[in-house]
Parts: structure tokens; sequence; C-alpha cells
């Protein structure tokens, strides 16, 4: 696995321009003939409520399982697939897949699906939310959609109608990535969010820094200002996870608790973590 992503990086970032150029189409009409050729899939991280000390939801992560180059990891071909209108597709994929996985084999569990901002230009995203809640049979107060605070820079008017829409049918919007965009914070009141997640850079250094634990507290307590559920992304350590349930952080996700997984082995650390307490 590592050697792959190692070639990947090779192939991706070594090359001149005319190859990355010839590269980039190849990988276009490839990324075109992913979905029915089945090579994507998704894997699930858990995230860990601190109250109820359960893993109590995931968040699914799309992979593609490239037949020459192996695992390809999103930051790899998201961009690609935003750029070439290819997007809406591998979404609609994601969302009925998660759902699916969610509602057949993680009983009781939620699911957050990750979305693009460019995805909130027309109205094919609801569409797309409600066909994979009605095909898979998933209640919709288990799909939680994650979106990053680039969304607050395009239209409101019409992002703000789309996201009424979508929470219309029950779902919840969670802010992905939370400090590190470039939108002002009034975004919290004026848009219906129900959680924010602290962006990983944040949770790194509130070990070794009282600092960055002030930073972190206060960026706790303006989530629940406003009513929100607040995660932690990016935990490590113990150390990290004990301060944050000190700061009443409501939710942790990161490596600690687990690493991106297959729902097998997901289902496997639920089993262990309910025997150990
Ligand atoms: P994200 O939504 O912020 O996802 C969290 C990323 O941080 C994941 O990387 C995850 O593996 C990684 N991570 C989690 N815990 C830790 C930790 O403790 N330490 C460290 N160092 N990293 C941690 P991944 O899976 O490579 O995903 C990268 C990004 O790709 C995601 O960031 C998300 O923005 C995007 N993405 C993933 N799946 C989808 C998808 O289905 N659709 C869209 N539009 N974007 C997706
Ligand atoms: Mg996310
Ligand atoms: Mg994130
Ligand atoms: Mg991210």
């Amino acid at each position: 696995k590592a050697k792959h992503e190692g070639r990947n990086r090779w192939i991706f970032y070594q090359q001149g321009m005319a190859e990355k150029i010839i590269q980039r189409r190849e990988l276009e009409n490839e990324l075109r003939e992913a979905i029915d050729a089945e090579q994507l899939r998704l894997v699930y991280q858990p995230r860990y409520d601190v109250k109820s000390s359960n893993i109590t939801a995931v968040e699914a992560l799309v992979r593609w399982e490239h037949p020459r180059f192996g695992t390809i990891m999103p930051d790899q071909f998201i961009p690609l697939a935003e750029e070439t209108g290819l997007i809406g597709r591998i979404s609609g994929w994601v969302l009925l897949s998660a759902c699916r996985e969610t509602s057949e084999n993680l009983p009781g569990m939620s699911v957050s699906v990750n979305v693009s901002a460019s995805e909130f230009q027309d109205e094919g995203l609801f569409k797309r939310i409600k066909k994979a809640l009605d095909m898979s049979g998933l209640a919709s107060s288990r799909l939680e959609i994650e979106v990053t605070e680039s969304l607050m820079l395009i239209d409101p008017v019409k992002t703000l109608k789309l996201m009424n829409q979508i929470r219309s049918l029950g779902v919840k919007f969670l802010i992905d990535d939370f400090g590190t965009g470039y939108s002002s914070l009034n975004y919290l009141r004026d848009y219906p969010f129900d959680g924010i997640k602290i962006d990983k850079s944040f949770i790194m250094s509130v070990n070794d820094s009282s600092l960055a634990m002030q930073v972190v507290q206060n960026m706790i307590g303006l989530g629940k200002a406003y009513d929100m559920e607040v995660t932690a992304e990016g935990v490590e350590t113990e150390e990290q996870l004990e301060q944050l349930k000190k700061l009443e952080c409501d939710v942790i996700q990161g490596y600690y608790i687990g690493k991106p997984m297959t729902v097998k082995q997901l289902q496997q650390l639920k089993i262990n973590s309910e025997k150990n307490r």
C-alpha cells in the first residue's frame, strides 16, 4: 500500500509539464469510467461520542482503486472531478453507497459524507441526496453533509435555498476543517449548521502549547454559543483526547480512535470498544 502511494506521488509530481497534461487527460477519461468499472470504494472513520463513550457515527471517505496506480487518495482526484464536472456522478455514488452500507451494516449509527462546494451550483445535489435516502431506506436523521467554509464564498441566496431544501428532508449539515477558510464568522449566524469540525491543524498542538489549548477552547465555546455539536478532527494521542474531554468537546475523530477502515473492521472495533467498557 505504501509502495503504491509512493508510486502515485512520483507519477503525479515528478514528471514534466507535457507529460502531466497528457496524464491528466488520461486520468480524466479513466475517472469517467471508474464508477461503472466499480473502482471506487468507501472507507469509514469512526467518530467517538464523549458523553456516551461510544462510536456513534462514521465519516465516509472515498478511495479510487486504480488498476495500474493502486489506491488513489481523494485529494488527488476530487479536484479533477470538480474541474471536469464529474463530481456530481461521484457524489451520487458516494451518497448512495454510504447510505446503503450504513443502513445495512451499521445499526443506529450516523454517517457523514463530504460534499464539494461546487455541487451547490445546481439542484442536482438535492436529487442525489433524496435518491440516496429513498433507495437505501436510511432514516434522514442519520445522514450528515460535511461542507467546508468555501461554501460561504459562493452566492449566499442560492446556497441557503438549497441548504434549507436539503434540511427539510431531515438531513444535517456540518462545517468541515473549521477555522481554515477565509470566510467571516458571521456565517455561523446566517447559515443553518448543526455542527463544526475543528480542523486537525488546531488539534495537533494542544498537547504541547497552552496557547493552542486556549484557541481550541475558544473555538469549542464559539460552536456551543451557536448551539452546535463540536467535533475535534485529527486526534492522534491519548493526551489530546484527555485535554479535549476537559474542554467538553462533543465528538472525537482521529487516528487515536481509528483510521479510515472497511465496514467489517469498523464493526469489529465497535464490538471491542464496547467489551472494554
Ligand atoms: P476531510 O473531510 O477533512 O477528511 C479528513 C481527512 O483527514 C481524511 O483524509 C482522514 O484520513 C484524515 N485524518 C483523519 N484522522 C486523522 C489524524 O488523526 N491524523 C491525520 N494526520 N490525518 C487524519 P482523506 O481520506 O485522504 O481525505 C482527504 C479529503 O478528501 C477529505 O478531508 C475531504 O475533503 C475529501 N474527500 C474525501 N472523500 C470525499 C468524497 O466522497 N467527496 C468529496 N467531495 N470529498 C471527499
Ligand atoms: Mg470531512
Ligand atoms: Mg476535515
Ligand atoms: Mg479536508
